[in-house]
């Protein structure tokens, strides 16, 4: 059996959750989405959570050798045994080196480091225009590409729509620097190492995961050679 271990790359904003969400179906890989993993793992308050949560309230980042711990943890599950889509770790070439050796300790190794790629200036037109409902959060709206029927109000229960913190043009573009400056490195690493699969995140939801999934299949079935 052939395995599929990769991980997901791309910017705030480019759809990598809608992708990982599609690969799960199509592959049945698990996506494991390290910040979640993390307040999942303090809220259970586990070995590695309590250990975590020290370094949090400590306002500390939490040490990659903790957080890797905790993937090496999950991709032991069953449900990984075919393979694993990684997304928010690593974020820099030495977790990326840390992963590998850890991988390598269980005679696993990567499959590929998928790509999406998306401009600054479509993320932020994406991002900045998001209209969330103060009710229901779940309610959301697009200035440009699903407006409400009325300015300012949701459709659905009528509440008032709010753009968030995070949705603030600021913000996107504080946190798009931060992406460039830590993720174009590992861009390189990848590429170099000859994992790298690059995807037009421009392009439709749709299309985008036909990509993907053709370019999976046929890293499936190379493996299998
Ligand atoms: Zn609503």
């Amino acid at each position: 059996m052939s395995e599929l271990n990769l991980i997901l790359l791309g910017p705030p904003g480019a759809g990598k959750g809608t992708q990982a969400d599609r690969l799960r179906e199509d592959f049945g890989l698990p996506h494991i989405s390290t910040g979640d993993m993390l307040r999942a793992q303090v809220v259970e308050n586990t070995a590695l959570g309590g250990e975590a949560k020290r370094y949090m309230d400590a306002g500390e980042l939490v040490p990659d050798e903790v957080i890797i711990s905790m993937i090496i943890d999950r991709i032991g599950d069953e449900d990984a045994r075919d393979g694993f889509l990684l997304d928010g770790f690593p974020r820099n070439e030495q977790q990326a080196d840390a992963l590998a050796r850890a991988l390598g300790g269980l005679d696993r190794r990567l499959s590929a480091a998928l790509l999406i790629e998306v401009s600054d200036e479509d993320l932020v037109r994406r991002l900045a225009g998001r209209r969330v409902c103060v009710k229901n959060p779940g309610h959301i709206y697009h200035v440009e590409f699903d407006p409400p029927k009325h300015e300012g109000v949701c459709d659905q229960d009528g509440s008032r729509l709010i753009q968030r913190d995070d949705d603030q043009e600021e913000t996107i573009r504080t946190r798009l620097q931060v992406y460039h400056s830590q993720t174009e490195p590992l861009i390189g690493y990848y590429d170099h190492a000859g994992l790298l699969r690059r995807f037009d995140g421009q392009r439709t939801a749709e299309e985008v995961h036909a990509h993907i999934r053709a370019t999976l299949a046929t890293l499936r079935l190379e493996e299998k050679l």
